[in-house]
């Protein structure tokens, strides 16, 4: 019985150490947590540097996987930059495309959904349903009801840096807009176009009730990091390896 007891003892004391040694790590881990965020355009057999073929997102992918990687939606990316108390795979990555091409639908969607994974299409909105080599309506609602996030990138991708007060406001607000009554849900993140933005670009942003703003500045996102300059890795065509991309990315 006493020998029991010992044992017992000796268990509670194992466990106890086991959380004051490890839970502490646990908490610095998470508040130290990066995300990296990616940016592809194309998805199809164009020759250029900003299409990808459909086999090498899936290679992307499926690298990603191996690497104990796993894609975030853009509303759990909002809340982490905002500082909610969200919770988090041990290795989140948030995967973007930019300027709605009609193969992120055709091409880019199917491979997602094959490796359970999302991702997050940035908007140019005067173009859907208008140009057919954009997304249209229903293919954004197709692909938000299958767990897809969607943020702006713009009416018309003006560069805004360019352009004056009111005409920012209109880019910011309508595309806004557009997706919010699409899809039914808020609309909390930009992409400039051309990743091209000011401080007077973000202060329109939050007047129009964005949250979040995305640049092509390569490097990670932590809390730290303003969020209206969100950081992200481009993949382009000749990009070998996504996983080194990440890691030769600055902090
Ligand atoms: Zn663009």
């Amino acid at each position: 019985m006493k020998k029991f007891t010992n044992c017992g003892v000796k268990v509670l004391y194992i466990i106890l150490l086991i959380i004051v040694l490890y839970v502490p790590n646990v908490v610095v881990a998470a508040s130290a947590k990066s995300i990296p965020v990616l940016v592809y355009h194309r998805v199809g057999d164009t020759a250029d540097a900003l299409t990808v073929k459909p086999e090498k997102l899936r290679g992307d992918l499926i690298n990603l996987k191996n690497n104990g990687y796993q894609t975030i939606s853009l509303k759990v990316f909002e809340e982490y930059m905002s500082g909610k108390d969200v919770e988090l795979p041990d290795k989140p990555i948030l995967v973007t495309f930019d300027d709605s091409y009609q193969d992120n639908y055709e091409n880019a969607f199917p491979i997602l959904k094959e490796n359970q994974c999302v991702a997050t299409f940035f908007v140019i909105t005067w173009l859907v349903d208008r140009n057919q080599d954009r997304l249209t309506s229903a293919e954004i609602k197709a692909m938000a009801a299958a767990g897809m996030s969607f943020g702006s990138h713009t009416v018309s991708h003006t560069v805004l840096v360019d352009k004056p007060d009111f005409w920012v406001q209109n880019e910011l607000a309508y595309s806004k807009q557009f997706l919010e009554e699409l899809l039914g849900t808020p609309i909390c993140s930009v992409a400039y176009p051309e990743g091209k933005f000011n401080a007077n670009t973000i202060k329109i942003a939050i007047e129009q009730g964005y949250s979040t703003g995305f640049t092509v500045e390569p490097g990670k996102s932590t809390r730290q990091t303003a969020p209206f300059k969100v950081c992200r890795i481009p993949v382009f065509s000749y990009t070998l390896d996504v996983v080194k991309a990440i890691n030769n990315a600055p902090d």
